[in-house]
């Protein structure tokens, strides 16, 4: 089979390898769709950790091919895969943080993933949806589940003004998730006027440009600011814009090593809530049944779709202006 594998850093190529066989409790799913993200082009360049050699690809899904023995799957069932694989057995798994399970492993970082023709896959990982699913929507359920645990972490209860800084596809999710969750404020801080301007039509009561206008004065009192960008600016300026006894949910990352001063006073005196929101621990199954509801406008969010083919030369450029998601449909 076809399949994008990293051999070394900075060496990635489309290579033909074996179509693994499923085992116990395993599928062998046929990929329909695979996100391609930033991520993706850390660990292409060595700058978040993986094995190799090692298939990319984490948003995916795809039909059921085969089935190993002992899985409770069909052929022909469509499926969301949670890449993130925990061990059910930890006290953080017990409790829910499975994003902090030790032997968390991920298909498409630690393990084969989903830029290919087709991925092993354990039960454990597997989400069926309806059949008649649009299959570019599969790679949008794994970074929604991440964009939902923030909204958990948020707990939004109606009403509320909300800041989203960065409108990637985190950020431009966040928005349609705080429109859901009844949030009467939805402001959208991102460079891209393209962004800002789509932000608008899904759900963004207003949009701020960070080059033109001073974020932390044209901004004032959030109830919960989300930082969807990953810098320190944004992270800073999430703080100065959030009212007092309000919460900041950061979900973007910044380099590994990045540092920053911080007041701790003012995070004592204003009850300041700063909250990382890791993964997508219990939320894939919520984030699959948002897609197939229909009430996230996903489409307006797709730039590209490539083959299997296009991976490399997606990965090697960055993102071009005005581009949100690309795609691959092996
Ligand atoms: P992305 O496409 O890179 O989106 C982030 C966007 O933020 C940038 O494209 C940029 O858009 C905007 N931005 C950058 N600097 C800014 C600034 N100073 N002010 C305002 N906007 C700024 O990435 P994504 O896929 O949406 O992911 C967003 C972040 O979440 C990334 O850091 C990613 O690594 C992280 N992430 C975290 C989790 C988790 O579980 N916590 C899961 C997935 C992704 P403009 O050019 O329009 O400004």
């Amino acid at each position: 089979m076809k399949a994008v594998v990293l051999s070394t850093v900075d060496n990635l190529a489309l290579a033909d390898v074996k179509k693994p066989k499923p085992g116990s409790k395993e599928c062998l799913v046929k990929v329909l769709a695979c996100g391609i993200c930033g991520t993706d082009r850390h660990i292409y360049h060595g700058e978040y950790p993986s094995a190799k050699p090692v298939i990319l690809g984490h948003e995916f899904g795809g039909v059921i091919e085969e089935v190993g023995p002992g899985s409770k799957f069909q052929v022909g069932q469509v499926v969301s895969v949670d890449p993130n694989i925990v061990c059910g057995k930890c006290l953080d798994c017990k409790e829910g943080r499975t994003a902090f399970c030790p032997d968390l492993t991920a298909l498409g970082v630690n393990i084969n993933g989903g830029l290919a023709e087709y991925v092993l896959t354990p039960d454990s990982q597997i989400y069926p949806v309806r059949n008649d699913l649009n299959p570019l929507h599969l790679a949008f359920i794994e970074p929604l589940a991440c964009s939902i645990r923030g909204l958990d972490l948020a707990n939004l209860k109606g009403g509320e003004k909300v800041a989203i800084l960065g409108g990637g596809v985190i950020g431009l999710l966040v928005v349609q998730l705080a429109k859901l969750a009844g949030a009467s404020e939805i402001v959208l801080v991102t460079r891209q006027k393209f962004r800002r301007d789509v932000a608008l039509k899904i759900g963004a009561t207003r949009v701020i440009d960070p080059i033109n206008e001073n974020v932390d004065t044209a901004i004032t009192n959030m109830d919960v600011t989300f930082e969807c960008a990953g810098s320190v600016e944004t992270f800073k300026q999430s703080q100065k814009i959030t009212r007092r006894g309000g919460s900041v949910i950061v979900l973007g990352l910044t380099a590994s090593d990045a540092t920053l001063e911080v007041n701790p006073f003012n995070i004592v005196v204003n009850e300041l809530r700063i909250q990382g929101s890791f993964l997508n621990p219990l939320t894939q199954a919520r984030a699959a049944e948002l897609v197939e509801s229909g009430k996230l406008n996903l489409d307006i969010l797709i730039s590209k779709v490539v083959d299997l083919s296009g991976v490399k030369a997606i990965l090697d450029a960055p993102p071009a202006e005005g581009d949100i998601k690309y795609i691959a449909c092996p």
